[in-house]
């Protein structure tokens, strides 16, 4: 059993595997290499786990002895990386721009089967589980249908790959960086102080919003580094800082259509 588990915040639990820590492995919670997490919100009458993004089988089962209330499976959005086991869980809930990344379409995507019953979430809807409510917050970008959670007792935002210290954009349907920008900056007069993403252990500052706004307004326009992908294309990419400090960032942009 390579899962394990953290208390993040009162009630919101970091799920991971110690086989991939932020140094290669363990279950470090310090900023460094990418990790894959998914999170566990426990209300009184059910629990949410944002993400099934860890790759090994058996997550639904583990949830399970993390809480023993019912549990809602909740997508940040359709990527492979965020559904790993989904046929192991009876119903999912996700924005529906990102329907066809479970039915296997597009870069990123794998074909789920058998399909989970699926609920549709929308931007604005109030996730309730039992006096514990969360804001669901759509930001189209990483992918079209990509949503945030923000979890009002804690003020923590489960930002999956929206807010993130490594950006991949455009790759599954195009928005343009300066509308996306608005909404991460629309994004931070709400009521939360960290953020906590699919990819990194450590909580990122609200501040975090900030860097990236200005990273993709400055550095990304004159990124020259392109990483091909062959009978695809090529994505421009740049990187700010380290990967072991907090404040890291880095992209790849992919910003034609096909
Ligand atoms: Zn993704």
């Amino acid at each position: 059993m390579a899962f394990f588990h953290t208390e993040v915040a009162n009630g919101i639990y970091l799920i991971s595997s110690d086989l991939g820590g932020p140094d290669g492995g363990g279950r470090s919670m310090l900023p460094g290499k990418a990790t894959a997490n998914s999170y566990l919100v426990e209300g009184r009458d059910k629990a949410l786990l944002f993400d099934s993004a860890v790759n090994e089988p058996g997550l639904a089962q583990y949830v399970q002895t993390v809480t023993d209330k019912p549990v809602m499976p909740v997508l940040s959005h359709g990527h492979i990386d965020h559904i790993y086991y989904l046929e192991d869980f009876p119903e999912v809930w996700l924005h529906p721009a990102d329907l066809p990344l479970l039915r296997g379409k597009g870069i990123g995507s794998r074909r789920v089967k058998p399909m989970p019953t699926v609920h549709e979430l929308a931007d604005g809807d109030v996730i309730d589980l039992g006096g514990r409510l969360l804001d669901v917050i759509h930001i189209p970008g990483h992918t079209m249908g990509s949503v945030l959670l923000l979890d009002r007792d804690t003020r923590v935002l489960l930002s999956g790959d929206t807010g993130t210290r490594r950006l991949l954009y455009g790759i599954s349907g195009h928005v343009p960086t300066e509308a996306f920008c608005r909404q991460l900056h629309a994004l931070e007069s709400r009521p939360f102080d960290w953020m906590y993403s699919a990819h990194d252990r450590c909580a990122l500052p609200k501040d975090h919003l900030h860097t990236m706004i200005d990273a993709i307004q400055n550095d990304l326009p004159t990124a020259k580094r392109v990483f091909s992908i062959p009978f695809w294309g090529g994505l421009r990419c740049f990187t700010r800082g380290k990967e072991t400090e907090l404040s890291y960032f880095d992209m790849a942009y992919w910003g034609k259509r096909r």
